[in-house]
């Protein structure tokens, strides 16, 4: 096809999704890539520096289950690029990649900076404006719009009307109702007519439907792009029409009414949680099982990032918590150790009472830091107003019991999520409006999302990033 015949698509955002986007719209398209930093800066923190870039799970269905939010959309966006797609890209633009023990994936060089370089490399054939994108308007409102059947305007009374909903889709306070009334078949967002078709006259394609604003300029282009992902272009999106569902973080701290001060910096190894929230019903069969750190003001690490992840559409507080139970002791259950089973509180009891009987003269805080770190021994005994240097054989039966409570359901009022360290946003633009097999907005022609902007978040461990090179090759090799 001849350079001039290509159509123009600009690319929102130069992170993950934008760049893999711009990657195979490339192959057909002349692509311009707008970004207000630096071309894929964000992959730079991604798995502390090593980019752990997707997971080790090669099932369509079985990898959508590790998305709370997005599952069903991602069959389809999975069924077309998922695992061994990705690691065929990365090959193809010469990141090695490897499996760890966990399944987790990451290049062979352990690098973020070298895929990021690698990735740019491979992106020659695109342009890439460093400006903030502050607006994108639809130029072919008379064109392609029809609100209700009033379009194309015939007379002046019909102009108005349009103007008037047309700000009234953008200030939807004003007008809501009246346009849930009509079907919205595309929505024009243009802050003047007048002004709209003088730019129809005066852009540089004469085919261009998208007038871009920067900071600094006015750009025309065919077919526009969002990848902002979370939070920063949401108002573009929303100015274009769409809705967005409520930005919430995920993958973050979490921050307890206890006071876990002197705690903070203690981390359990592969432990078990429960999770409770009042009229909500967990499943059990959720493997909530990881690492967790104590911090100054809660918890942290990748077991309260997946609970962080697992609630982030509750609206936990003060008044109406989360609680967290965590076994401290699930990896007490050794056949000597273990003398019986209480299903009634899935926890496997160890013979404490054994213990204590076996050890008559140990402070109580030595005997339980066997199990777990000293400072949460000394924590476990505090909260039960049970003194941290009783000899063993001192703790009776009633004290034995609140010990083994403490250990196998450790308690944590969860009040908030941590104020800072999102990894990922949860919410975005609504999966209603986007055709799952294009990528394409059902509201808008010619306009399409990929990555973190739309309403899909994952777990830790490469989930992600997979977001963004599946929906971002979905969205390429549309244009
Ligand atoms: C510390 C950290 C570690 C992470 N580690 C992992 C990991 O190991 N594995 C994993 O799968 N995920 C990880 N993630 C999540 C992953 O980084 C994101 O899911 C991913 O970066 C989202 O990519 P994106 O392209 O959708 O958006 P982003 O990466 O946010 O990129 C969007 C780009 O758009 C630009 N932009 C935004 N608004 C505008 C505008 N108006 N005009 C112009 N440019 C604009 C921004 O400058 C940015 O470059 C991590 C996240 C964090 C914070």
């Amino acid at each position: 096809m001849d350079y001039k015949e290509k159509e123009s698509v600009a690319i929102i955002g130069a992170g993950p999704a934008g760049c893999m986007c711009a990657y195979y719209a490339s192959k057909n398209a002349d692509v311009t890539l707008f970004d207000a930093s630096n071309p894929l800066h964000t992959l730079l923190y991604t798995g502390g520096g090593r980019c752990n870039l997707a997971y080790g799970e090669y099932d369509f269905k079985e990898l959508a289950k590790f998305y709370p939010r997005g599952e069903k959309f991602l069959y389809s966006v999975f069924s077309k690029f998922s695992t061994a797609d990705t690691l065929n890209f990365f090959d193809e633009i010469g990141v090695e990649t490897y499996p760890q023990e966990d399944l987790r994936i990451f290049p062979t060089s352990n690098s973020a900076k070298d895929v990021r370089e690698k990735f740019l490399n491979s992106l020659k054939k695109c342009k890439f404006i460093k400006e903030k994108v502050l607006d994108v308007c639809l130029l072919d409102s008379f064109l392609d719009c029809r609100v209700g059947n009033k379009f194309p305007p015939r007379n002046d009374m019909e102009l108005e009307s349009f103007t008037q909903s047309v700000i009234a889709r953008r200030h939807p306070s004003g007008a809501e109702e009246a346009i849930q009334n009509e079907k919205v078949l595309n929505i024009a967002h243009y802050p003047s007519l007048a002004e709209g078709s003088k730019s129809l006259i005066s852009g540089e394609s004469k085919n261009a439907k998208f007038q871009i604003k920067t900071n600094n300029n006015v750009y025309y282009f065919d077919k526009v792009v969002i990848a902002t992902g979370g939070h920063a272009g949401f108002s573009l999106a929303k100015n274009l029409g769409h809705t967005i569902i409520e930005p919430k973080p995920a993958l973050t701290g979490l921050i307890s009414a206890e006071n876990f001060k002197n705690l903070q910096g203690v981390s359990l190894k592969d432990i078990e949680a429960r999770i409770f929230y009042p009229d909500k019903n967990f499943a059990p069969s959720c493997d909530l099982r990881g690492d967790l750190l104590f911090t100054h003001e809660g918890i942290s690490g990748p077991l309260a990032y997946k609970i962080s992840s697992i609630c982030a559409r509750l609206d936990y507080n003060k008044q109406n918590p989360l609680v967290i139970k965590l076994n401290l002791i699930c990896h007490a259950n050794n056949d000597e150790i273990l003398k019986r089973v209480q299903d009634d509180v899935r926890v496997e009891r160890f013979d404490f009472q054994g213990m204590l009987n076996a050890n008559p003269k140990k402070d109580i805080k030595n005997l339980i830091a066997e199990f777990v770190p000293k400072s949460l021994a000394e924590y476990v005994l505090e909260i039960n107003n049970l003194d941290a240097n009783e000899k063993c054989t001192n703790i009776n039966g009633q004290m034995r019991d609140l010990i083994l409570k403490s250990l196998s359901e450790f308690n944590i009022t969860v009040i908030s999520p941590a104020k800072e360290g999102e990894i990922i946003t949860s919410g975005g633009v609504c999966l209603d409006e986007i055709d799952s097999k294009t990528m394409q907005s059902k509201l808008v022609n010619g306009l399409y999302f990929c990555g973190e902007v739309i309403d899909v978040d994952g777990f830790c461990g490469g989930f992600n990033l997979q977001n963004c090179w599946s929906t971002g090759f979905i969205a390429g090799v549309n244009q």
